[in-house]
């Protein structure tokens, strides 16, 4: 059996009867955030680390603020943080403009300057298992009060809500339930995650696939039945331009802008990631893959001035590295839905080897997103080899198909052109005719 996760949707029946209560829970959730805020911009100006979210809940946990909510509801507000901050970290140095996360909070100022009234906005909260009594009968769910919110500290008392879901759903085995408060109908609503089990499914057949991960061409695709794509990554490039530009236009009084434009480009990459690793899938089941090979980033790769790839600073590499490992769990869920195993692979050497006869050349021979190989007199798109190299792990000594040992009977004319697909907002991921040009 496979486990799988849903989150369904639940409108709140008894609004008016605990709206207060979610509002005072949604308050503590920003004010825990902004005291650990605060606490990790503090030792990130001493020691230049950010503190993971252990070290968080080490040093607030005895904090009065840290009482505003659940234990375990607490915990994962610091979480939200911590993960905030390391995709902060890993964007700052190729984009200056980028800001760490920023604080939950609005001030009000009289014509003097003094502050005279604060707001904080209702932040999503969530319970875990712990937090919550789930009435399965009467569509009922019990969520704990924090601590400073009970009128006993040490009472069992919680929050008692009423849902409704779509028609048809069943919310059973329910792990987490998250208040999360929609700002333009001015309400509350559930989120209700159900773990649920589905039978494991067959894999599709026996074929293979590697995938190479890079800059330009974001995925490259190498399929055991000889036929291989590139998706171009110009939408994130576009994207990576456009919002940093409009971000700092911004001027940051606290309208929100700001936030609302990285929420925006935030969801517009996992968007690409979706509905890229949804076509991957498809095209494997298709092909009859069993096993997908992911190139794992081993470190700096070279171009053919013996530069680093785009992503010699280390900034860059962090944010590709995040970027690749979001998108490499979001096929990995979605394969495993289809019974295809999704394995990494170290990537060295799987740009410099020629996948047909496994000679090694240097870095010389990539050029403009070529690999050429004097041995097999032939030219191969550089980000193919890569994908097909891995795809044969050239690092597992106990595979045989490796180092080329197939190649006597090999063609290669699919090495030098793949299928392209790019993708857009509206028809999500289609061919394309021609060849995106790629400078390096
Ligand atoms: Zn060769």
């Amino acid at each position: 059996m496979l486990e799988v996760h849903r989150t369904h949707r639940a409108k709140i029946r008894n609004h008016s009867q605990v709206v207060d209560s979610l509002d005072r829970h949604g308050w503590s959730a920003s004010k825990l955030w902004n005291v650990a805020n605060y606490h990790s911009r503090a030792v990130w100006e001493d020691t230049g680390e950010i503190p993971d979210h252990g070290d968080l809940k080490d040093e607030v946990k005895t904090h009065p603020k840290y009482k505003g909510l659940h234990s375990q509801s607490s915990q994962r507000v610091l979480e939200e943080l911590a993960e905030a901050f390391n995709s902060w970290y890993g964007k700052r140095k190729s984009d200056s403009r980028a800001n760490p996360p920023g604080y939950r909070k609005r001030n009000y100022y009289d014509d003097d300057g003094n502050r005279v009234h604060e707001e904080h906005p209702r932040s999503t909260v969530t319970w875990k298992q712990n937090g919550i009594r789930h009435d399965t009968k009467n569509n009922r769910v019990r969520l704990s009060k924090g601590a400073n919110h009970k009128e006993h500290p040490k009472a069992w008392e919680y929050i008692l809500v009423e849902y409704e879901t779509r028609p048809g759903v069943t919310v059973e085995n329910l792990q987490q339930v998250r208040a999360v408060y929609d700002k333009a109908k001015g309400r509350w609503e559930l989120h209700l995650v159900c773990k649920g089990e589905i039978e494991t499914p067959v894999a599709p057949g026996n074929e293979s696939a590697g995938i190479d991960l890079s800059i330009c061409n974001f995925a490259a695709v190498a399929y055991s039945t000889q036929e291989a794509d590139l998706y171009p990554g110009n939408r994130l490039k576009q994207d990576g331009y456009y919002f940093p530009k409009e971000i700092a236009k911004c001027d940051d009084s606290g309208g929100g802008e700001a936030t609302r434009l990285h929420h925006k480009w935030s969801e517009r990459r996992t968007h690409f990631f979706h509905s890229l690793a949804k076509h991957i899938v498809e095209r494997s089941v298709e092909k009859g893959v069993g096993r997908i090979n992911v190139g794992k980033l081993a470190g700096v790769r070279e171009d053919e001035n013996g530069e680093s790839k785009n992503w010699g600073k280390h900034g860059n590499l962090d944010l590709h590295r995040w970027a690749f490992d979001r998108f490499t769990s979001i096929l990995t869920y979605k394969a495993k839905a289809e019974g295809i195993e999704v394995g990494d692979v170290s990537e060295r050497d799987t740009s410099k080897t020629c996948c047909v006869c496994g000679r090694e050349a240097d870095s010389q021979r990539v050029e403009r997103g070529l690999y050429v190989c004097e041995e097999c007199d032939a030219a191969f798109n550089a980000d193919v080899n890569g994908a097909e190299n891995i795809r044969l792990d050239l690092n597992d000594e106990s595979n045989s198909e490796s180092s080329g040992q197939l190649s006597e009977d090999r063609s290669t004319g699919w090495l030098a052109q793949p299928a392209v697909y790019l993708h857009d907002l509206s028809s999500g991921v289609q061919p394309q005719a021609q060849v995106v040009d790629c400078k390096p």
